[in-house]
């Protein structure tokens, strides 16, 4: 039996206002004035100067606004790169991602993709990067996709939605301070906020399952169950408490897998381009028959939060469609064995997908 050696993160800050301490944290990091720092800002904070005005910019580093309107894509990251390599003489120092789940991967991508050759496409599935990238830094502004711990960053390329999982990909540095994360709309702060909640289901209920990631998966899910059914917790406290929750859930896939939910959730996402955490919830609403007290649980925090879902979103898609999401979903094999087990494919057939997807 062989195990898996696996990299984590290798440092983190944790604390509100420690976002202030970004520039001593990068400044040794800095490779001489023509390498400078990139910085990836979600485009929601275009303007926001108590937060911009504390990014450390110096020689040529550049901040360079993200749209999250679509999830990463293969092709977009090629295009960062290329602009990287025509507008600056050196490799950059560092790459520094302040954002959501997808500011995160794509600072993650952008950082490999820099010292590897050829296409993103290329890289996406297991264990195919090379060489080590350039430094990066993530800071996270939205809690729940374990994106600033996994080893992996999700990409939607010409074929699939599919992550480049790698050593090289977790971040070198993460910066976990919960006022980021203040002026968060509460639909949003709910559908990712649910993306752990689901890891922690997914990842419990897996056959992967081992100490390692149950003892993870616990703390994340008592620590979502705290955040989104107690009234107790205080605004400062919630926020907090939901930044290691989505950090602990993150740490407990790694070391095991997700399940049906995001299996079929990465189907909705390549064909009608639903995004990650609502397309989760989207699908987890109707998965009493694999997790029945994780939904249970889940429906009555959507009860207690007013949270509507969209409904009938599959009905009117014809039979290519319905079979282009049935295979993105299948090809996830490693999600499906780890929630139904090793003979799997006896019990998930296009046709109970079909069947599935048609309730979405
Ligand atoms: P997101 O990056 O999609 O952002 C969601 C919305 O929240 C955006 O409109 C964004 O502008 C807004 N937002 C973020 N921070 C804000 C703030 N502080 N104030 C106000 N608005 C804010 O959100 P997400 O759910 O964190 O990420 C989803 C992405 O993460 C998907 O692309 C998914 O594939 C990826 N993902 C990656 C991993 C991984 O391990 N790499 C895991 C899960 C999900
Ligand atoms: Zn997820």
């Amino acid at each position: 039996m062989s195990f898996k050696n696996f990299p984590m993160v290798s440092r983190v800050i944790f604390g509100r206002g420690s976002f202030n301490q970004l520039d001593e944290i990068i400044a040794p990091k800095r490779n001489g004035r023509e390498a400078p720092f990139i910085f990836y800002v979600d485009d929601v904070f275009k303007g926001k100067s108590w937060l911009t005005s504390r990014i450390p910019l110096a020689y040529k580093d550049k901040i360079v606004y993200v749209s999250t309107e679509e999830e990463p894509k293969t092709s977009q990251i090629d295009e960062l790169v290329e602009s990287l390599i025509l507008e600056f003489s050196e490799r950059p120092s560092g790459i520094i991602g302040i954002g959501g789940g997808i500011v995160m991967d794509i600072a993650k991508a952008v950082s490999i993709m820099l010292t590897n050759e050829g296409e993103t496409k290329d890289y996406q599935g297991w264990d195919l990067v090379k060489n080590p990238a350039i430094y990066h830094v993530g800071i996270p502004t939205i809690s729940g996709t374990g994106a600033e711990v996994s080893r992996t960053t999700i990409l939607t390329g010409p074929e699939r939605k599919l992550g480049i999982n790698s050593d090289f990909t977790p971040f070198d540095q993460v910066i976990l301070d919960p006022e980021l994360t203040k002026d968060v709309p509460k639909s949003q702060w709910f559908y990712t906020g649910m993306d752990c909640f689901v890891h922690c289901i997914e990842s419990l209920n897996g056959s992967f399952l081992n100490a390692f990631s149950q003892s993870y998966g616990e703390k994340a899910f008592e620590i979502c169950k705290e955040v989104f059914l107690d009234d107790k917790l205080s605004e400062k406290e919630s926020q907090e408490k939901l930044m290691m929750a989505s950090w602990h859930g993150g740490m407990s896939i790694a070391y095991s897998q997700v399940g049906v939910a995001h299996a079929m959730s990465y189907g909705l996402g390549f064909l009608l381009g639903v995004k990650h955490g609502i397309g989760n919830c989207i699908v987890f609403d109707h998965l009493e028959e694999f997790y029945p007290d994780g939904v249970a649980l889940f429906k009555q925090m959507k009860t207690k939060h007013n949270i509507e879902l969209p409904q009938g979103i599959c009905k009117d898609l014809d039979d290519e469609e319905l079979d282009i999401m049935i295979n993105v979903a299948l090809s996830l094999e490693p999600l499906w064995e780890n929630a139904i087990g090793k003979n799997w494919k006896d019990k998930i057939t296009p046709k109970k997908l079909k069947q599935l997807y048609l309730k979405m």
